[in-house]
């Protein structure tokens, strides 16, 4: 097979495709339209689909020739609730929604890879699942795996690949470990005693409880963890009172912590209870008390040497090795939960063209892909599943 040729004789089709998606741009769990399109293509090309997983998520089995391993590859479908600004002719019809964190990008790719190695199954050793996800930006993954999409055949491994404007195009992140990280939210309820503000000796302010905590938990990531494990305590949101001459009841703080580590219970960073402690002592100290409570948004994205070492191969050979740039970010990423016990890898293909205005941040208004990125996007699947799945 010579892959180049056959991906530049699909390349309109793979732009096609990209701008459809992009001019119709749906909000998670609402990708009705693009998830049918989706659904028609894959058994367009003959394989097993399955439709409406997690809502409107679509999975396809490609079975290889022969036996082996099974690989996840995936692409996520959701847009954003942002107003494009680009003046393009494929620009949203749908205003105020956007493709604007390249998932339009990721659909076309794993389409157009999907039809190439459908048309390579005769050299495949195992099976391709091509799982095309709803939600991404608020952890719809989570909903695909309890309907059972690492199951069926299981699962033995698993890919996917973020477009990315902070890296130029022809470049690309491939490393092992953390490369994007975990989110907790929590919400806490200090509970003090109200009264008026000339007498504060007959009350117990929670404003100046929650403000201690604020400052106190700042010390978890300068102080009490080691400072090359990342981590950052962010208040989003602190809600109390009602006059300026009154002490409220009551004090509420939400927020996040993010962490570039696998950071449970028996991690040696623990964020989770270090905050907790914090917000215990400091509420024991001025006589309040507190709930608290916490969220998994989602886990680290932790890279398996094997997997990583087998794309990062094909990549260096793709744009060469001075190419390959590292790259971490504490954003989020819900690709994680397809990985908790399955080995896998997630990397960065660039996007970023000055020139073109390719490089605004993912989620701006005006971010665009740069479509020359697709290319090499498709080769990357089709190369690493190829060589995952080709005969040992
Ligand atoms: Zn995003
Ligand atoms: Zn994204």
């Amino acid at each position: 097979m010579d892959l180049k040729k056959e991906i530049t004789l699909l390349k309109e089709e793979l732009i096609n495709l990209r701008r459809d998606f992009h001019q119709y741009p749906e909000l998670g769990f609402e990708e009705f339209r693009t998830s049918a399109i989706i659904a028609d293509y894959l058994e367009g090309l003959g394989l097993e689909v399955q439709r409406n997983v997690a809502k409107t998520g679509v999975v396809a089995l490609l079975k290889g020739e022969y036996e082996g391993p099974t690989l996840l590859m995936r692409a996520d479908m959701d847009a954003l609730p942002v107003t494009e600004e680009n003046d393009i002719p494929y620009k949203s019809t749908n205003i105020g929604k956007m493709h604007a964190c390249a998932h339009d990008g990721h659909m076309a790719m794993l389409l157009v890879a999907a039809k190439i190695l459908t048309k390579n199954k005769d050299k495949l050793y195992g099976n391709i699942k091509f799982v095309f996800q709803p939600n991404e930006e608020d952890a719809g993954a989570k909903y695909m795996v309890e309907e059972g999409v690492l199951e069926n055949p299981k699962v033995d491994a698993a890919v996917a690949i973020h477009l990315w404007s902070p890296i130029e195009t022809g470049k690309m992140s491939v490393s092992v470990g953390p490369v994007m990280g975990a989110m907790d939210i929590f919400k806490i309820k200090i509970t003090g005693k109200g009264g008026h503000t000339a007498m504060p000796q007959y009350a117990i302010d929670p404003v100046i409880v929650a403000a201690q905590i604020i400052m106190g938990s700042q010390t978890i990531a300068t102080k009490q963890i080691n400072p090359l494990t990342p981590t950052i305590v962010s208040f989003a949101k602190v809600a109390s009172g009602t006059s300026s001459n009154i002490i409220p009841e009551t004090c509420e703080l939400e927020g996040t912590l993010r962490y570039l580590y696998k950071g449970g219970p028996d991690s040696e960073e623990r964020p989770r209870e270090r905050l907790e402690k914090i917000v215990k002592g400091i509420c024991e100290t001025f006589d309040t008390t507190y709930e608290i409570e916490f969220q998994t948004s989602n886990f680290t994205v932790s890279n398996d040497k094997e997997m990583t070492s087998i794309v990062r191969k094909i990549a260096s050979d793709l744009v060469g090795e001075e190419n390959l740039v590292p790259y971490q970010t504490m954003a989020g990423e819900d690709f994680s939960e397809f990985t908790v016990d399955i080995p896998s890898t997630f990397y960065f293909v660039g996007m970023g063209n000055k020139e073109k205005g390719t490089d605004y941040p993912h989620h701006h208004p005006k971010f665009n892909i740069d479509e020359d990125a697709l290319e090499i996007g498709v080769e990357m699947h089709v190369r690493s599943a190829m060589e995952y799945l080709g005969k040992k």
